[in-house]
């Protein structure tokens, strides 16, 4: 009989991934072997990676240096294991909170920053946020003729779509619907609504778990808002419903346009009025203002939409059939985002502007209904800023927005994004689309 002891430190292992995700809003971190995980686990992060710009160098002029230390100190809350993605192993994930390495908050960690946002409102107006996340994205290497939202387009698509459901499902991600868009081999993956963080974290994950799905089958997979001047664009469209801590719809009045309580409609006022100044926080990339557009069913103005897909919040239509009750469902759906954005940093900056409303208890936001009219009665809509560069030049001179965000986030914010405007500018639309897609 052997006298060899087992030795556990040689056994085969799974690894756990420590995430974050940045200003690229690429998702980053590091593993650990999952046996040596314990609830004190933290794992070493440098400041002056937030530095790191979309063409994957730290950016020169930015407030951090090669000194500092923090750590990602994960949120054990949102451990998962991701599975069903052909050819990877099952892999451990958490997502974590940046902190110095005494355990206090990293002010420029984009998950804080979105979770002290949430706390304020929480605190201030008994408002509790529920997200859900749709996400469009584009296959690149598909041939097939595609028709929008059509079933051959659905069973072209095969075997991925099912891969990708079945791989959310197993990994926690409670898909709901999978379609074939409007775009050029374009598709939607929308998720079952869930608390605030929880949802940014999925949205986070769902772009990389796409990404690997389809690079299983030899496909990329992109979530740039624009693969080919002309294109359709892909959003990322939030649905968000603001409830009291008895789980009451705060946003429902009957007897208001639209259906909208006050309270939403100041919300929701706060966002339309300080949108074209975070603008790019939603829409960072320089192809982002070719969705951007009128009559794309994406949003080129500031307004409150019924049921209008222009809207850059629209209220989303109600399903009454059999009697279901109107009341619970009253909600609103941003469109301007894209997946350029970091999807803490987006809502975070929602949230503070809808906040903004609240305490200044601004009007609530007019509810438009039917079509626009911009010869006549919406002329005067506001409009979004039509380019990266401007979007800055708002973000930099903004009454509040520049100040939601620490100084040092903001100047490294601006100084990726400068540059990223200015290695664009030499490129041909084409040019840009294909390096964006690349690297979304
Ligand atoms: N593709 C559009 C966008 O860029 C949205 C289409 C839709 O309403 O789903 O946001
Ligand atoms: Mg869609």
């Amino acid at each position: 009989m052997s006298n060899i002891q087992h030795d556990a430190t040689h056994a085969p292992a799974g690894m756990t991934f420590f995430a974050t995700s940045d200003i690229t809003a690429l998702t980053k971190g590091r593993a650990l072997l999952t046996r040596n995980v314990t609830e004190g686990s933290t794992i070493g992060w440098v400041p002056a990676n937030l530095g790191i710009g979309t063409h994957g160098h730290i950016v020169d002029e930015i407030p951090f240096g090669s000194t500092g230390d923090l750590r990602i100190k994960p949120d054990f809350a949102s451990r998962r294991t991701i599975r069903g993605v052909p050819d990877q192993p099952d892999l451990d994930f958490v997502f974590g909170d940046i902190v110095h390495t005494d355990g206090q908050p990293w002010s420029c960690c984009a998950r804080t920053i979105l979770k002290d946002a949430l706390a304020a409102l929480h605190d201030e107006f008994g408002i509790t946020l529920t997200c859900a996340f749709e996400h469009e994205f584009v296959d690149r290497d598909a041939t097939y003729p595609h028709h929008p939202f059509s079933f051959r387009s659905f069973r072209s698509a095969e075997p991925i779509g099912t891969q990708l459901l079945n791989a959310m499902v197993e990994s926690g991600l409670e898909p709901e619907s999978w379609l074939p868009e409007y775009g050029h081999h374009q598709f939607e993956i929308t998720t079952r609504p869930s608390a605030a963080v929880e949802a940014c974290d999925r949205a986070i994950l769902i772009r990389d778990l796409v990404r690997d799905v389809y690079s299983a089958n030899g496909h990329r997979a992109t979530f740039s808002p624009v693969v080919e001047p002309g294109g359709s664009g892909s959003g990322v469209h939030i649905h968000f419903s603001l409830s009291d801590d008895e789980g009451r719809n705060l946003a429902w009045d009957a007897d208001r346009p639209g259906r909208v309580s006050e309270l939403a409609g100041s919300f929701v006022a706060g966002i339309l009025r300080d949108s074209p100044d975070m603008t790019s926080l939603f829409a960072p990339l320089t192809v982002s203002y070719q969705r951007l557009v009128p009559s794309n069913w994406s949003s080129a103005r500031a307004f409150l939409g019924l049921h209008n897909r222009e809207a850059l919040v629209r209220i989303v239509p109600t399903v009454e059939i059999g009697g279901r009750d109107p009341q619970k469902q009253l909600h609103f759906e941003f469109r301007g985002a894209d997946g350029g954005a970091n999807p803490w940093l987006l809502l975070g900056s929602l949230v503070r502007a809808g906040l903004e409303g609240l305490r200044e208890e601004l009007a609530p936001a007019e509810v438009i209904t039917g079509e626009l009219d911009m010869e006549g009665a919406h002329r005067e809509l506001t409009a979004l800023p039509s380019s990266l560069s401007e979007a800055l030049d708002r973000l930099e001179q903004s009454e509040r927005v520049r100040t939601w965000l620490p100084s040092e986030y903001l100047q490294t914010f601006l100084r990726i994004k400068r540059l990223e405007v200015e290695e664009m500018a030499p490129l041909s639309l084409t040019q840009q689309c294909e390096a964006y897609a690349d690297a979304y």
